[in-house]
């Protein structure tokens, strides 16, 4: 198969989260997350201090800085390039401004033409909804989405460690991040990835399931 870049777009809570692992673990994609791996540097110890400073707006539900996600992000985008995976990139584009910039980069590397943009397309309402009810492993970080099969659960299925509520998911935060990323966030950059003709929909208010199906269907991988 030919290097397949699948860059997902998506309101929080969209399941650009969930649909992500599933490509890594039934297709083996590699499945890189600008959110996962800011979490991942607050979580490091000894990760740099000057960008773990830059941390502070994620956690009141603001965007970083686009140096701190062009650092980490592009690396590890040509780390699995030299691997020979193929990627799926979960939420890393959140303003044109960004698009363009991974555009770009796609550009300089030869690997514009493998990019497919998907959107997981949903409203603001259940976006709030989906967002107050999911939870996150405290020990290995993954996140639990909600379904009515998961609302109960307190332990992490992967590790056994105990569920709690994502800090960035007090619904505060959860307010203010809807208002900076939720449609009116991301129908600029809906628009810019029509119009460079790479852009596909898929309605992520059915379950799961019938998500992962559509999104099979879409990479005819099914
Ligand atoms: P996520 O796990 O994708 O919901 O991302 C969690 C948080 O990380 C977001 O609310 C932002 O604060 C930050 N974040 C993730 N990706 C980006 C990005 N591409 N640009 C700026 N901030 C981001």
């Amino acid at each position: 198969m030919n290097q397949q870049i699948l860059l997902l777009l998506g309101v929080p809570g969209s399941g650009k989260g969930t649909q992500a692992k599933k490509l890594k673990e039934h297709c083996g994609f590699a499945h890189i997350s600008s959110g996962d791996l800011l979490r991942a540097l607050d979580a490091d110890p000894n990760g740099d201090p000057e960008q773990k400073k830059m941390l502070a707006d994620m956690k009141a539900g603001r965007l970083v800085s686009n140096d701190l996600i062009y650092t980490l992000v592009f690396a590890e985008i040509e780390k699995q390039v030299a691997l020979g995976k193929n990627i799926v990139l979960d939420g890393v584009t959140r303003t044109v401004e960004q698009a363009k910039a991974f555009d770009n980069f796609f550009a300089e590397k030869g690997l514009l033409d493998t990019v497919k943009v998907i959107e997981f397309t949903m409203s603001d309402d259940t976006s709030f909804k989906r967002l107050t009810k999911r939870k996150i492993c405290s020990s290995c970080g993954y996140i639990i989405p909600y379904s009515p099969d998961n609302e109960l659960k307190t332990v992490c299925e992967k590790c056994g460690g105990q569920l709690v509520v994502r800090a960035d998911d007090a619904p505060e935060a959860i307010e203010k991040r809807i208002r900076e990323q939720g449609n009116v966030g991301v129908a600029p950059i809906r628009e810019y990835y029509k119009s460079r003709g790479n852009y596909i929909a898929i309605d992520a208010e059915q379950d799961i399931a019938g998500m992962e199906t559509d999104l099979m269907q879409v990479l005819q991988l099914a």
